[in-house]
């Protein structure tokens, strides 16, 4: 694999201010990598969008990023050759801060750099016009030079990536499946040749044979295209099945980080190991499905020492009390945050 595309370093998001914040997101570390598929799994309330949002810049409010850095090409002096001075600025060398970005920079930044599927995207298509409007709206707007001809060109060559027929062009959101909406969704993300595409659930409202055709595409493209993908859900079989690395996230922390091979044949946190066994095994001997007990923690309550403890099967005598940080466990570049796996380190609580 390639050297880091993203680097995300001690990020913290809360929603709202003073008294009334909670944290979403909290002391997030994640390194992607060119050209790979990261995927984020976690139930629901974990802060999979809240992350991705973040690291986009469309946090909706009251969100608020409260910390931490987030370096596009973080070796590099930043993709000012695409994107002339705009980028420029405060590089210094060790890539581009999101996080820095003015709003100008940001909006050259996004669709070409990064680009967000959001969750339930493909009921986000304006009805009222066409997928070629659509696509080439995208075009018009960052493309200026790109003739009318040439962005239709382009429209189409888009839509045959994704599979759809280029006679697809004219047809209205209504006119088309499911499936093929949340394609033309991944069209448009990919329009501007992005080195980095995040998928917020993007087939959850699939059947699964759909969402699986959609993955399979997507990985394939990733192949011919090069770029680097975070894919969000909360079904890890599918993760399992079409990342290269996962990330575990449980209250907004990362408690898990390895190759998905890894996770799925030696799952160390006990969360990771409870989400295993909450969905049905596509592949190899079947898993008892235990699932997990208790519920997601709320924000404006979390557990003290290690958020699932009051859930954790194997808690011992720290867990209630220490945040365990994010460590080194294995090889593999695998880390854990537990304290089954952790000894005399401590995160922030
Ligand atoms: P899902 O799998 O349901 O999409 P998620 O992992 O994407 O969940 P987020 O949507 O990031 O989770 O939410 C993380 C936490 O932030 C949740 O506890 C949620 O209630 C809280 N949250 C999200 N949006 C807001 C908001 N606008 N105001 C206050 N809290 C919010
Ligand atoms: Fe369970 Fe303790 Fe590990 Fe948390 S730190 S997952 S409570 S063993
Ligand atoms: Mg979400």
């Amino acid at each position: 694999m390639n050297g880091p595309v993203l680097e995300i370093s001690g990020l913290n998001v809360d929603y709202g201010l003073g008294d009334a914040a909670v944290r979403a997101v909290r002391d997030i570390d994640l390194t992607l990598n060119r050209g790979e598929i990261l995927g984020l799994a976690g139930e629901s309330g974990s802060g999979k969008s809240t992350l991705a949002y973040a690291i986009t810049r469309l946090l909706p409010p009251p969100g608020v990023i409260t910390g931490g850095h987030v370096r596009y090409r973080p070796a590099e002096g930043g993709p000012a050759d695409r994107n002339g001075d705009a980028l420029k600025a405060g590089t210094g060398g060790a890539g581009v801060d999101i996080l820095e970005l003015g709003p100008e920079q940001l909006r050259a930044f996004r669709w070409q750099e990064i680009s967000l599927v959001f969750q339930g995207a493909m009921n986000s298509l304006n009805p009222v016009h066409s997928v070629r409007s659509q696509l080439t709206d995208v075009l018009v707007a960052h493309r200026p030079e790109m003739s009318r001809a040439a962005r239709n060109e382009r429209a189409a060559e888009l839509l045959s990536l994704v599979g759809i027929p280029a006679d697809r062009l004219g047809s209205y959101p209504h006119q088309l499946s499911g499936g093929m909406r949340q394609r033309v969704m991944i069209a448009m993300a990919l329009a501007l040749e992005p080195e980095i595409v995040l998928l917020d659930e993007p087939t959850t409202a699939l059947d699964v044979v759909m969402q699986r055709q959609i993955l399979r595409q997507l990985v394939r493209l990733r192949e011919e295209l090069g770029f680097s993908v975070v894919f969000i859900t909360h079904d890890i079989s599918l993760l399992l099945e079409f990342s290269d690395r996962i990330a575990i996230m449980y209250g907004g922390r990362i408690v898990e980080q390895a190759a998905a091979k890894d996770i799925y044949r030696d799952a160390r946190h006990p969360y990771s190991h409870g989400l295993l066994h909450s969905f049905p095994a596509l592949h190899g001997p079947r898993r008892e499905l235990t699932g997990i007990p208790g519920s997601p923690p709320d924000l404006k309550g979390m557990p003290t020492g290690c958020a699932f403890h009051p859930r954790c099967p194997k808690a011992i005598a720290p867990c209630s009390e220490r945040v365990p940080a994010l460590a080194p466990a294995g090889p593999g570049n695998r880390t854990v945050a537990c304290w089954l796996h952790t000894e005399h380190r401590s995160g922030d609580s």
